[in-house]
């Protein structure tokens, strides 16, 4: 039997239509290498960082196994690692907000409705159990990125795809660039999941 050939770069990010991301995943096994968990987790922070998110699912680099990587908006975060995560509770106020997608680049709606708290419990990045409660912003990353598990993208969420909106054009951005170096007041990059 051969080996699994283990990563060790950067995972590259599926887009849609790639069949990994409408797929339910499976569980991490027990048996997992170490080696293995953490050369997947390690490309997985890479892609995270290279793509400039605040998230990323294993389906998302084609990976089939529940595992993500969720962070706040905050350059001095770092990932946090959640294996086979199962929510237990999850708040009944929702709240509808912005999400993009790094598997669907150049979109994004402000009306994706999410609850604005959730409990979960998981495993870690070595496979010890860890529970959270996250509020707002980190809930809304967790949900996002827990659908990627179970094959469902946020769009999915919307009641209409009206509620989709294009990102701003190459040109656009660029025009952006150059009226921020002329002092335009500080506007906060939304960073995709
Ligand atoms: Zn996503």
């Amino acid at each position: 039997m051969q080996h699994l050939s283990i990563v060790t770069a950067s995972l590259d990010i599926a887009n849609l239509p790639s069949i990994c991301l409408r797929q339910k995943a499976q569980d991490v096994p027990d048996e997992i290498f170490p080696e293995t968990l953490r050369s997947i987790i390690e490309g997985m922070v890479f892609s995270l960082y290279s793509a400039g998110g605040v998230g990323l699912a294993a389906p998302q680099v084609g990976i089939g196994w529940r595992l993500f990587l969720a962070m706040e908006r905050d350059p001095n975060a770092s990932p946090m690692v959640l294996i086979n995560p199962k929510f237990v509770d999850m708040s009944e106020e929702i709240e509808e907000g912005r999400e993009g997608c790094l598997s669907l680049p150049g979109y994004f709606s402000t009306k994706v409705p999410r609850s604005k708290v959730v409990k979960v419990e998981a495993l870690n990045q070595v496979l010890e159990p860890v529970q959270f409660e996250v509020h707002d912003f980190l809930a809304r990353v967790f949900q996002h990125e827990y659908d990627h598990l179970d094959g469902i993208l946020y769009t999915d969420r919307l009641k209409s795809l009206e509620d989709l909106e294009a990102t701003r054009s190459a040109e656009e951005r660029a025009r952006e660039t150059i009226e921020h170096l002329y002092a335009r007041p500080e506007t906060t990059p939304q960073p995709d999941m």
